[in-house]
């Protein structure tokens, strides 16, 4: 695929209330929609604003979705650039320059892991020249963006102990917001939330129950996809109603998935 920076001018439409679970997290981030919203607030009294924070959890469980809900509450444009070093290249390339002329705004880098990694530690052939050109410019632009300027740059990450420690330092991400992944109570929420996007017939919180408790280890992305299998396998059995019984061969789908793709891996 070609790298590009999307961009949402008008924001995401996403809202705190379409990322289930997560309250810690969503907390923190409250900080930064306030001081997005209402900047000279902060300015008045001196207060230097965090640049930028660390999503760090496994895949799946709601590192963009709350990036861009953040976008969402705060109303302000979303910037986002995904994981190989290319598109962070780019990024650092005409990035900035778009990022300053739209501020407010997030800007999110998806997989920072891909330019983020230690240097001096690029594997069996010494260092990965190319990549710490690209992570030196990073820090680089996001020094750049002064403390009282208005572009909060979020990251996600798999893999937070791998990162270069010079990202971490204050004024760079000096943040870490730790998206885990959902225990029982939070896989009901998000059931919750995908549930009513398909027609079922069952009493909805007994069937976000019973769903939660059959899909332990499930992240959020599977169990929105475990709905959305659902959905589809009524409609192509001519069913009016998504049943239980379709949750059950959505859900064997999506692990016989899964399965596939960790033997394709290891
Ligand atoms: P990756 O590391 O693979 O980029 P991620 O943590 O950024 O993963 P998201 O892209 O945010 O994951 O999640 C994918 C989809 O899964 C979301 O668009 C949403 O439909 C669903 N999802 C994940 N977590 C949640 C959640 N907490 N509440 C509701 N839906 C969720």
């Amino acid at each position: 695929s070609k790298p590009t920076i999307v961009t949402k001018e008008k924001s995401t439409g996403v809202a705190f209330k379409d990322v289930a679970g997560l309250a810690e997290a969503k907390n923190e981030v409250m900080e930064l929609v306030d001081f997005l919203k209402r900047p000279e607030r902060y300015k008045e009294l001196g207060a230097k604003i965090p640049k930028g924070a660390l999503l760090s959890g496994p895949p799946g469980c709601g590192k963009t979705l709350l990036a861009k809900a953040t976008a969402g509450e705060a109303n302000v444009p979303f910037l986002s650039i995904s994981g190989c070093s290319d598109f962070i290249e780019m990024f650092v390339g005409v990035g900035p320059a778009r990022a300053k002329a739209m501020q407010p705004c997030i800007v999110f880098i998806d997989e920072i892991d891909a330019v983020g990694k230690a240097r001096g530690r690029g594997g069996n052939f010494g260092g990965n020249d190319e990549r710490e050109n690209t992570l030196n410019q990073l820090l680089v632009e996001m020094d750049g963006f002064s403390s009282t300027g208005q572009i909060v740059v979020l990251a996600g990450t798999n893999r937070p102990d791998t990162l270069d420690s010079a990202l971490l330092r204050p004024g760079r991400f000096d943040r870490q917001i730790s998206i885990d992944p959902p225990d029982v109570k939070g896989r009901v929420k998000i059931f919750n939330v995908h549930l009513p996007k398909v027609r079922t017939k069952d009493n909805a919180e007994e069937l976000a129950a019973k769903l939660a408790a059959l899909t332990p280890g499930f992240s959020g992305a599977e169990i929105a996809n475990v709905v959305n299998e659902a959905a589809l396998i009524a409609a192509r059995n001519e069913k009016d109603y998504v049943y239980l019984d379709d949750f059950h061969a959505a859900m064997d789908r999506v692990i016989g998935g899964l399965e596939k793709k960790s033997k394709v891996m290891t």
